[in-house]
């Protein structure tokens, strides 16, 4: 008579709670594998006595868990996954430790998202895995929208091992433009990904390559052929800058400088034609690290923007600690430079004009706002009013166009 069935029937509505636990793995890196086994087995008893024995409750695997309850209604199985993360969320405590982890819950019901209990368990964990990337330890529920977001995203990933080799990434050119003489001074290099299911945007599949360690080898391309295509700017002409985008990933591996060397020397590039664009993002982990790196950078005479200028997290001090050449204001101070824009931009000009630092103007679409740019002395401009990006060749026209 020990053992427990669960009156679960299948003519109701269930609830499958996919349960993973945040900051785990961090416990067993720091505190090694015997407390991190100690810590799951509590964390297991907790999830058990939280439940009834009318839910089935099992591990699925690694620190991921399963309740399978009675659905009654969105608001009362809401209620019951909240009340399990904050139990899960309650510091362990074993004698010579105490630590803290959390946990986040994806939700699949039964049987409107499926009659399989596979792809139950299978649309529960993407749930979970969505709301980790939203927000963890919070609760999130199934959905279609989701379901075909993942597997988008997840074909994508798999389309994107091979998009280099097939000759499918692309970079396109826009000039950056000084504001004063109205020449193009710079190109930012965009990538772009013509892959079989057409034309792929960045925004779209960067943070998945970065996701699914495939940056390095797609930002080591774009740089060789960024420099590559570079060469062929200067010699129509020779002042020309290159500007790169680069990913947090790819700018804190340790062989990036050494990369940077190879491609130089390939190339014969003058290191001073290479701009490398990063964001504000970057400097929200290892802030050591990071400026270590621009100083490294800038040492072998590359010059360091930050792109997106105002949108992070930092605030305008912060300037001054980033030691970098070039600020690029976002696009989105721009568009509102008539109204709410327009005080940002110019405390932005005021800060760089004491730190020494350049200023680009992003997403500059009118006549209107290069005016106003101008008037404000913002050393240069970007945007559809000058160009949107181009193919190489008709950004070698561009140029020429100008020289005459
Ligand atoms: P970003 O670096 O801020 O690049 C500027 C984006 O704004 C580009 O979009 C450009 O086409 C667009 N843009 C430029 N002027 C205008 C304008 O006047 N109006 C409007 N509406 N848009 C304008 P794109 O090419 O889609 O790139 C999006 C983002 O993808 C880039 O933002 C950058 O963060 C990332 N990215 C692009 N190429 C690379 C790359 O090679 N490596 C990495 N890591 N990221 C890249
Ligand atoms: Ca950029
Ligand atoms: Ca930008």
């Amino acid at each position: 008579m020990g053992v427990r069935i669960a009156p679960v029937y299948a003519e109701q509505s269930l609830a499958i709670l996919f349960i993973d636990l945040d900051g785990f793995k961090g416990i067993n890196d720091t505190l090694g594998h015997e407390v991190g086994d100690r810590v799951l087995s509590m964390a297991a008893l907790r999830v058990k006595n939280f439940s009834t024995d009318s839910q089935l409750v099992c591990r699925w695997g690694g620190d991921e868990f399963l309740v399978v309850l009675s659905h009654e209604g969105h608001q009362q199985t809401s209620t019951f996954a909240k009340g399990l993360i904050e139990k899960m969320s309650e510091p362990y405590v074993d004698g010579t430790y105490r630590v803290t982890i959390g946990a986040t819950i994806g939700i699949s019901i039964y049987p409107e998202h499926s009659q399989s209990k596979e792809e139950l368990i299978q649309h529960a964990d993407m749930a979970m895995y969505q709301q980790k990337r939203q927000a963890k330890g919070s609760v999130g529920y199934f959905n279609e929208t989701l379901r075909l977001q993942l597997q988008r995203e997840f074909n994508l990933r798999d389309q994107l091992i091979t998009a280099a080799e097939k000759d499918e990434l692309n970079l396109v050119y826009q000039p950056i433009v000084n504001a004063k003489t109205g020449k193009v001074e710079a190109f930012e290099a965009l990538l772009r990904w013509n892959s079989a299911l057409g034309l792929i945007m960045p925004d779209q599949f960067i943070a998945i390559a970065g996701q699914y360690g495939q940056i390095k080898n797609i930002g080591l391309w774009v740089l060789e052929r960024a420099c590559q295509q570079a060469k062929v700017f200067q010699q129509r002409s020779p002042e020309i800058a290159i500007c790169v985008n680069v990913s947090v990933v790819q700018f804190q591996d340790e062989d990036f400088i050494e990369q940077i060397s190879n491609v130089f020397q390939k190339h014969d590039f003058e290191p001073s034609g290479l701009h490398i664009e990063i964001t504000e993002s970057f400097f929200a982990s290892d802030k050591l690290g990071l400026m270590k790196q621009i100083k490294a950078l800038q040492e072998m005479d590359i010059q360091i923007s930050i792109d997106d200028f105002g949108t992070g997290y930092s605030s305008l001090s912060s300037m001054q600690d980033m030691g970098v050449d070039i600020v690029k204001i976002d696009k989105s101070f721009v568009d509102t430079i008539q109204g709410s824009g327009l005080s940002i931009i110019t405390a932005v000009l005021h800060i760089a004009n004491e730190l020494n630092y350049q200023v680009v103007a992003e997403g500059v679409e009118t006549e209107e706002q290069a005016k106003i740019l101008r008037d404000l002395n913002v050393d240069y401009l970007q945007g559809y009013y000058f160009s949107r990006p181009m193919e190489s060749e008709q950004a070698l026209e561009y140029l020429e166009s100008q020289a005459s």
